[in-house]
């Protein structure tokens, strides 16, 4: 069964290509290690095109104008825990003026849609926060997202090398090797209109032999990325287990849409190193992230908060909702 929520294709209309320096990065309560950097520069825009690029120029002021609405809405960056991320990471953030410039990977006509993958076996409560997640994702994004038909994780053996499964040391379970399921897996069935591809799994992940497990990794090359729940479930709050995977997967998204991590604001963008720290984030991006959102996806600050507010009045999640609206609100005030 195909799952597709709607969004608005016809607004997509910047095209840029998805040729990208660095590819891979992990989900980042792990490592981040990318290098989000740029495609190349468009080529020079012939006189038909002029109309467009003034309403491109117009869309970006009207965005800047948003920012300083909402900016009254986030926390400015606290400085560090001993073991929070950016103790141990230095990183100097990106404004939106930085992230335009740095000509990022957007979606465009032919591939603007993010498939969201079921990979292996899901109790009913895992289920239902996959599908909760993928329209947030159609909500965040403002694009189409399509769950796909859930496939059963099957782990071949490796075809020379290491093996693409491990007992953990700590849990005593298996985990799965995330480049397996990145190549092996994801790659052979990209969708050709796919911006993304994601596959969740409920089995733990690692990357390699040097470190202990991953929350997922992703190929901005490739468009494939792999989360996995089997650490953000504590069995005691079910809210809670929502809120990190919306989180996660809002911030992994940003990451395969270039956007670097945060560091002027608490933000769903800022790099986390433990899950108190993920915890402690709000699920929305701060002003600047929500700047780059509505511009890669070609859509109104007011219409996107309007629809997260939706979102999470449907899910109960009644405080964010509350939040939402009034961010609408702010953005709306001349
Ligand atoms: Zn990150
Ligand atoms: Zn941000």
């Amino acid at each position: 069964m195909h799952r597709i929520l709607p969004a608005k294709y016809a607004k997509i209309t910047k095209e840029r290509t998805f040729s990208m320096g660095l590819s891979l990065f992990f989900v980042c309560l792990a490592i981040f290690a990318g290098t989000l950097s740029s495609c190349s520069k468009p080529e020079n825009k012939p006189a038909s095109n002029m109309t467009a690029a003034r309403e491109a120029k117009k869309e970006i002021k009207e965005l800047r104008d948003s920012i300083k609405k909402i900016e009254p809405f986030f926390k400015v960056m606290s400085k560090p825990g001993t073991n929070d991320w950016l103790a141990s990471h230095t990183e100097t953030g990106q404004t939106f003026d930085e992230y335009l410039d740095a000509d990022p990977t957007k979606p465009t006509k032919e591939r603007q849609k993010i498939y969201v993958l079921p990979l292996g076996a899901f109790d009913a409560k895992q289920q239902k926060l996959i599908a909760q997640t993928t329209e947030y994702l159609a909500a965040f994004y403002d694009l189409p997202v399509e769950q796909m038909a859930a496939k059963p994780l099957v782990v071949e053996p490796p075809k020379g090398g290491t093996p693409n499964t491990r007992q953990n040391q700590l849990t005593k379970k298996r985990q799965i090797k995330t480049g397996y399921i990145l190549n092996d897996v994801l790659m052979p069935i990209l969708p050709k209109d796919a911006a993304a591809l994601i596959a969740f799994t409920a089995d733990d992940l690692y990357p390699d032999e040097s470190m202990n497990y991953v929350f997922g990794q992703g190929s901005l090359e490739n468009r494939v990325g792999v989360w996995s729940l089997f650490r953000l479930d504590d069995h005691t709050d079910e809210r809670g287990f929502l809120l990190r995977t919306l989180k996660i997967a809002a911030h992994e998204m940003g990451h395969m849409f270039s956007m670097k991590h945060c560091t002027k604001y608490e933000c769903v963008m800022s790099g986390t190193n433990h899950l108190g720290e993920t915890d402690s984030r709000p699920i929305d991006t701060c002003p600047e992230c929500m700047a780059k959102i509505c511009w890669l996806s070609d859509t109104k600050p007011a219409e996107r908060y309007t629809r997260l507010a939706e979102f999470c009045r449907k899910n109960g999640l009644t405080k964010e909702a509350e939040e939402f609206t009034r961010k609408a609100e702010a953005v709306k005030k001349i």
